[in-house]
């Protein structure tokens, strides 16, 4: 058996350190590209999301590099993830790939002993104690991952020299990447954080806060969003997105299990204008947008093109009381980076134009 698996974001680090400790064949598919998507277009249904497209693509690689065991993330609920690995299996065969099988993994509703037991299967029956410690060390890297994340995000806004954070974060995910114990990998952790609050900073700088919502792949995978936390970066805003992988596993694997539901305080948010889990994330983006209504100057909704959830959200948005600018960007194949910087562009000019005009109402 060898596995194959999506690619989202930084997560393949925690699931290669996961499987090499458990001695599972894991193959590692291109980072998602031009040729991911094209594969994954070509071959799904036009309607279908880009998460879906992009995924199809990354498990053809994969394919393509002998896995025949494919894991793909699932869920219960309302959208149409339920039926997307049952459907890309399909699709494989179709391909010709007859001996391919597609698991879908539910992380929500299999819960942390659920997913445990998934992990008890792929590894032949591996003793718990090693699994729990796989477990454990991919935990720590996630963690790792989106601790530097968050530092990069604040200082892309304020560095004097564009694109000094990217290549401290590009050298740090490697070292994280190759850190084979909780020793190093704190180190590696403490040294870039360090490293990055060193950068020169324009001291001038009062960057503009940004919120980014929306769909939970395309918020998580800079491939399918056109890298729009970067360029944001580079307009001098800071971004702010609360969702994080490992805030996400925390929540769903442990928290949820103890009954403590971390998103209620957004759900409450939301239910003047919307009153139930309308599937994927769009109850979600709604609540964040009443929340940080006084806390941001503008928020990024990113949305792939054809998601229910996000289409409902973002015809609610414009009508809350909670009054902040949002741009919805709609993530698709069709999305040119031309396209979205140009709105990028006009986005923060009028953010910009919006802090001016506060402030000089004060005075
Ligand atoms: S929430 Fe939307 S984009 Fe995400 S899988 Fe469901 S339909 Fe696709």
């Amino acid at each position: 058996m060898r596995i194959g698996m999506p690619h989202m974001g930084n997560t393949y680090i925690p699931f290669k350190a996961l499987f090499q400790r458990l001695n599972v064949d894991f193959v590692l598919s291109p980072i998602s590209n031009r040729r991911t998507l094209s594969l994954g277009v070509r071959h799904s249904p036009e309607g279908l999301c880009i998460p879906f497209k992009l995924t199809l693509g990354n498990l053809i690689e994969a394919t393509e590099l002998g896995a025949d065991t494919l894991l793909m993330p699932s869920g219960y609920g309302i959208c149409r993830l339920g039926y997307y690995a049952m459907t890309q299996e399909q699709i494989l065969h179709d391909l010709g790939y007859n001996n391919i099988k597609v698991i879908g993994v539910g992380f929500s509703e299999h819960k942390l002993f659920g997913l445990l037991k998934i992990i008890k299967q792929l590894s032949n029956n591996a003793p718990w104690i090693r699994i729990i410690s796989a477990f454990r060390i991919g935990l720590t890297k996630l963690n790792a991952l989106d601790k530097i994340e968050r530092v990069v995000q604040k200082i892309r806004a304020v560095e004097l020299v564009k694109g000094t954070a990217n290549k401290l974060y590009a050298k740090a995910v490697k070292a994280i990447d190759e850190a084979d114990d909780y020793n190093t990998l704190k180190k590696v952790e403490t040294g870039y954080i360090n490293q990055l609050k060193q950068i020169d900073k324009n001291p001038q700088a009062q960057p503009l806060i940004v919120g980014i919502t929306g769909e939970f792949y395309v918020l998580l995978e800079p491939f399918s969003n056109l890298d729009v936390e970067n360029e944001l970066g580079k307009l001098g805003v800071e971004v702010r997105r609360r969702l994080f992988i490992s805030g996400w596993t925390k929540f769903s694997l442990f928290l949820n299990s103890l009954g403590i539901n971390e998103m209620a305080k957004i759900h409450k948010a939301a239910l003047p204008y919307l009153k139930r889990d309308i599937g994927g994330d769009g109850w979600e983006s709604v609540g964040e947008k009443v929340l940080h209504a006084k806390e941001y100057d503008g928020l990024i909704h990113l949305a792939p093109f054809t998601c229910m959830p996000e289409i409902v959200a973002q015809n609610i948005m414009p009508s809350t009381k909670e009054n902040i600018p949002v741009l919805t960007i709609l993530c698709d194949e069709q999305t040119t980076k031309t396209g979205m910087l140009t709105r990028l562009e006009a986005f923060v000019d009028l953010l910009e134009r919006k802090r001016r005009a506060r402030h000089n109402n004060r005075y």
